[in-house]
Parts: C-alpha cells; structure tokens; sequence
C-alpha cells in the first residue's frame, strides 16, 4: 500500500519566508494527486518534502503508514521525474536508467530485463545506446520518467515533468504519463503550475496559494464548485468572469448590479444571498455560460444584457468574444460560425442558474 498523509505539515525558509502552511492532504493509494497553484504557492516545497529533499519545520509526512520525517530520500521508496530531467551527460540512455539499480547491486540480468520493460513502455528502446545530447526534449522526458519507472517505486512524484516541452509534446507526453498511471497502478504525486494539466490528469486536484491548500477536489467539484474566487478564477481556461458589483432588491425580486449591467437572481438563491442585499458583491460567471442572444429563442428578458463587442478570437471549434460592459470586460465562448462585428452593441444572455456569488471581504463562496 502507498499512501502518502501530509499532517498539518510546514515550511519556514530562513528569512521567515512561510513556503507551506499547516498542509493536511491524504493521497490514497493508487491515486494521482495533482498539486496545482501559481508560481511561489509552495507546491514544489511540498514535493521535496514528501522526497525528502527538504526538511520539514513542522508536522509529519506518512509515506504507507511509516512515517518518513527522518527517513533519508534514498530510503523512501519514491521516485521524483524533475522539471530539467536531471540526466547524467555522460552515459547513455541504457546507463542512465539503469544507474539507480546499478547502485542497488541488482543483478545484471534483472536490470537489463527492466530496462528493456520500461523502454518499451516509453517507445525508447531504439534510443538506449544514444547519449542524452543525442536526443530531443521529449525523449529526455520519457528517458527520465523510465528511469523512475526501473526502480518501481512505491510512490512517482513528478515535479514540472512537462515544461521544457513544446505545446504540442506537453499534449502529448500528458495522455502517456496518464496512460502509464493506469498502466502501472501506482500513486503518483504530480506538481504543475498548468490548470489544464491539473484538470486532465489529476483523479483529484490540490489547489494552492501562498503556501495555503485553498482546495482539494476532483477536478469537476474544483470547476464546478471552486470554494473561493482564488479558485475560481484559476481552475478554468479561460478563467471565470468575475465582476464587481451590488445585490438589490426590486419588487420583492433580487439582482445583480454591475453598475451598467443588470440581471435577476433564480429563485433558489434568494435564501443564501438575502443578507447581502445592499451589499458589495463579487458575481462569477464561466464563459461557457454566456450565449450570443441571436442563437438564443426564448431568453428571459432579466437576463439579457448589452455589451459592446470588443474582440473576437475564432478557435477553430469555437469563437472567443470579449464583451465590455462599460466597466468590466468579460469573455464569452460562443459557436466556431458566430461572428458579431467588433465595437459594435450586441445583447448577450447570462445563464443564471450557473452563477457564482462571493463574499467581498473574504472572497469565499456564497453560492
Ligand atoms: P514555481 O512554480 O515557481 O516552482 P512553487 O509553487 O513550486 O513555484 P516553491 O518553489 O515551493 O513554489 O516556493 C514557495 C516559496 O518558498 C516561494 O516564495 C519561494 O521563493 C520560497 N523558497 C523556495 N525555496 C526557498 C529557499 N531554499 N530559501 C528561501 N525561500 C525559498
């Protein structure tokens, strides 16, 4: 079994700098867990002290029920696949992957049967004479995740493994390190500043900032009920519409006012968001749920609103246009033939059911 349990676990780097705070996060076997935030949120801190390659200031990791805080890296019975693949420039492919069972005085044979598994895996078996000069960026990729692979680990931990990749191999390499997780059915622990790789890959995503885990998810609940307007606007491409405005009341009805723009709550968030009528708000809306009123036969009127069409990016299978208010510029994602003329008015329907509200104060979800 290889479970790995972050309890209340932190990182203070000299200088006070507070990297990871009070952490709990329990990743089950078998499970790949994605750790995912932007740049400084601590989330390859985390990593390396699941590695141990960083001490811990305070809490305890579990790495299959012992725990770990003391226990060297070479004695955790992990893996790690690094951002800049950390081959060895000298050997081959061959020497590379089997260094580590080379170490481990594992006999020849066994070794050369490993090597020639995980190279077939991986579709490197022609390249394990060549050295890492001789080899593009995704063939280092797959020759460092092989060399993981040798060693079967009972926990993979994969920091940035895709970055120093083309847009194109990182799409790529993503479904093979996907296909591999089920392939070989072991916990994978995976850091990436990339939301769409989180979202793709992860069975179950852990949301940071600040050193802080704003949420643990599938990636769905993340998308579809993130628990605060961080989350919001980073798990999402585009990210979510977030505008500043005003609940109010009119008629015993409740609206959102935007300043220019207005739109009428559903009924069944009225109870939750009664206590905020008067009130600053900030209202979220995906750009999925925004519909061109053209292509929309029966809209409520409350929900329509006039915007100005700014800009419209055609995608291919869809079209992206960014709409102004007056006050706010938001992003809708409309059909791949819709094409409105640019700084022109046009009326858009917000799909209120989807709608988000978050507290102004401490940015965490209303509804
Ligand atoms: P990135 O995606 O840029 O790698 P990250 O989310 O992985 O970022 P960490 O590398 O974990 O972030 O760093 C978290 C915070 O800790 C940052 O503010 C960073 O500057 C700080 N930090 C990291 N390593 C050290 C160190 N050795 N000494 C002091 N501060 C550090």
């Amino acid at each position: 079994m290889a479970q790995v349990s972050l309890r209340n676990v932190c990182k203070t780097f000299a200088g006070n700098v507070n990297a990871v705070n009070n952490v709990s996060l329990g990743i089950e076997n078998k499970e790949f867990m994605v750790l995912v935030g932007p740049s400084g949120c601590g989330k390859s801190t985390t990593l390396r002290m699941i590695a141990g390659l960083e001490e811990i200031s305070s809490g305890d990791v579990f790495i299959g029920n012992k725990r770990v805080n003391d226990v060297p890296a070479k004695d955790r019975d992990i893996a790690m696949v690094f951002q800049n693949y950390a081959l060895y420039p000298h050997m081959t492919v061959f020497e590379n992957m089997s260094f580590g069972l080379r170490l481990r005085h594992i006999p020849k044979q066994e070794i050369v049967q490993r090597v020639s598994e995980a190279a077939d895996i991986l579709g490197i078996k022609r390249l394990l004479n060549r050295k890492p000069r001789e080899l593009s960026g995704g063939e280092r990729q797959r020759v460092a995740v092989g060399r993981a692979i040798v060693r079967k680990p009972m926990v993979f931990l994969f920091d940035e493994p895709l970055s120093n990749l083309d847009a194109k191999m990182r799409v790529q390499m993503r479904t093979e390190i996907h296909k591999l997780h089920i392939r070989l059915q072991t916990t994978i622990i995976y850091v990436t500043h990339d939301q769409v790789e989180a979202m793709t890959m992860g069975d179950r995503i852990a949301v940071m900032k600040d050193g802080i885990l704003h949420q643990l998810d599938d990636p769905i609940d993340v998308y579809d009920h993130p628990k605060n307007k961080f989350v919001a606007s980073f798990i999402g491409s585009p990210p979510m519409n977030i505008m500043q405005g005003r609940i109010i009341k009119k008629e015993g009805r409740l609206y959102f006012d935007e300043g220019k723009i207005q739109v009428k709550l559903v009924e069944g968030m009225y109870k939750k968001m009664a206590s905020y009528v008067g009130s600053e708000i900030f209202f979220g809306i995906r750009s999925e749920d925004v519909y061109d009123k053209l292509f929309v036969s029966e809209a409520p009127p409350e929900n329509i609103v006039r915007v100005n069409c700014e800009v419209f990016e055609p995608m291919g299978s869809e079209v992206y246009l960014y709409l102004n208010t007056g006050r706010h510029t938001f992003i809708a994602r409309v059909g791949a033939h819709d094409r409105p003329k640019v700084n022109q008015e046009m009326d858009v329907v917000f799909d209120m059911s989807k709608v988000h509200f978050f507290d102004k104060s401490t940015e965490e979800t209303i509804v």
